[in-house]
């Protein structure tokens, strides 16, 4: 970085280098004592110029395993990392041109935070110490840390110790940004307002970002496009919206969204001009045939968004029996367990809405709102949406 008067308006990102970083073949395997395992498995994904990809999965998908081999900390089994025009893969963590911020942060614990600040840049520059000591300064008014300077670690907060290990990453101006659940040891309240600022702070950087958590909230409030992992394999990468609207199968449907969809495996019948999709004696949902290329008539996964269901009926819907087990009062809105053909379902509704738990009510969904799912690969049939095309059709490069 260079040459940023004090008190300057926000950073433009002409006064960074925006990188992209295309990993193609990416695969990971650890051949040690316990074992063989496949940690990461062919991972193919570009992050563009400047965009903020959050990666995003269960404990053990291989999250921070791809990012480590994106920083240089764990060695590639195969494929090829390039950052900007530079196959990577080969170079240690120092010629990468990455900074990283840990969740553990990661500060020497004797050292103040300008102290900590320089110390990257002392050893990755020619910067005299008088440039060194200036830049510092100015990333400390950008993370409002100016009166921590002279402390240590052990004398400031989770939250203040998180932004001079930020501090510490931007001040390198690094080409990339990999950030491995920086939050996760703030509270609730600071969490969310670091979400807040980490962003803020991205888009004026413009900084090329990877970031990995398990919070789904964390990754669909944060990311320009989040990268859906499971098992090892990169599952979706698109928009939040997109992913949550069009998951590419069960899991990504699944994963997102809190609560989290409704899985039901149901009969298909064809009656009439209709697709119903049955359980029991209770027709769940049904689809106008001419709006759906549904290419089986084999058992299906219907999935059902909490706040799809309707407690009452809807347009063009079946409407069907459910006994209300428990009702979760939120403030903003209720959490209604429901029991219903043989299946436990949550609804989310408006406040006013507040059954008693054993009264029973009408159930019903509106055909553009239902997904379904192949019943043995878990691949979408429909998802949000009625048209032929709700088929999706969105596959790891699609968004591109
Ligand atoms: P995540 O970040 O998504 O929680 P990780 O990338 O840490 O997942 O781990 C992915 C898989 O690789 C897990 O099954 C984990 O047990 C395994 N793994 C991670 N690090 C090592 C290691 N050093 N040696 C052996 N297996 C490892």
């Amino acid at each position: 970085m260079v040459g940023l008067p004090t008190g300057s308006p926000p950073i433009s990102s002409e006064v960074f280098t925006v990188t992209t970083l295309e990993l193609t073949d990416v695969t990971k395997v650890y051949d040690d004592a316990q074992g063989r395992e496949t940690a990461v498995e062919s991972v193919d994904l570009t992050v563009k110029d400047g965009e903020f990809v959050v990666f995003v999965g269960p404990s053990g998908c291989g999250k921070s395993t791809t990012l480590r081999m994106l920083a240089g900390l764990e060695t590639v089994t195969d494929g090829t990392i390039e950052i900007g025009d530079r196959e990577v893969q080969h170079l240690a963590p120092s010629e990468r041109s990455v900074a990283m911020v840990f969740q553990s942060y990661a500060l020497y614990t004797k050292m103040t935070a300008r102290e900590n600040m320089a110390y990257g840049l002392k050893h990755s520059t020619g910067l005299t110490k008088k440039e060194r000591s200036e830049q510092v300064e100015e990333i400390a008014e950008l993370l409002d840390i100016v009166e921590l300077l002279d402390d240590v670690p052990n004398e400031m907060s989770g939250g203040q110790k998180q932004r001079v290990a930020l501090g510490r990453a931007i001040v390198r101006d690094p080409d990339v940004f990999l950030l491995d659940e920086p939050l996760s040891n703030l509270d609730a309240k600071l969490r969310s307002r670091m979400r807040t600022e980490l962003q803020r702070l991205q888009t004026e950087l413009g900084v090329t970002t990877v970031y990995v958590t398990h919070d789904q909230t964390e990754a669909m409030t944060m990311a320009d496009r989040i990268a859906i992992m499971n098992d090892g394999a990169l599952q979706q990468i698109d928009a939040p919206e997109v992913a949550y609207d069009h998951p590419v199968n069960e899991f990504v449907a699944t994963f997102l969204g809190s609560p989290a969809m409704n899985t039901v495996e149901t009969e298909v019948e064809r009656v009439g001009d209709a697709y119903r999709f049955r359980r029991g004696e209770a027709v769940l949902a049904t689809v106008p045939a001419e709006r759906l290329d549904l290419p089986t008539t084999d058992p299906v996964t219907l999935g059902l968004r909490p706040e799809d269901l309707r407690l009452g009926s809807s347009r063009g819907a079946p409407t069907f029996t459910a006994t209300v087990t428990v009702a979760e009062y939120q403030g903003n809105d209720n959490f209604i367990h429901l029991s219903a053909a043989d299946q436990a379902l949550t609804a989310r509704v408006p406040p006013e809405t507040y059954p008693e738990p054993g009264e029973t009510v009408d159930v019903s969904i509106a055909p553009r709102d239902i997904y379904l799912f192949d019943a043995e690969t878990g691949r979408s049939l429909k998802t949000r949406g009625l048209t032929s095309r709700s088929t999706p059709e969105r596959r790891l490069s699609a968004s591109e």
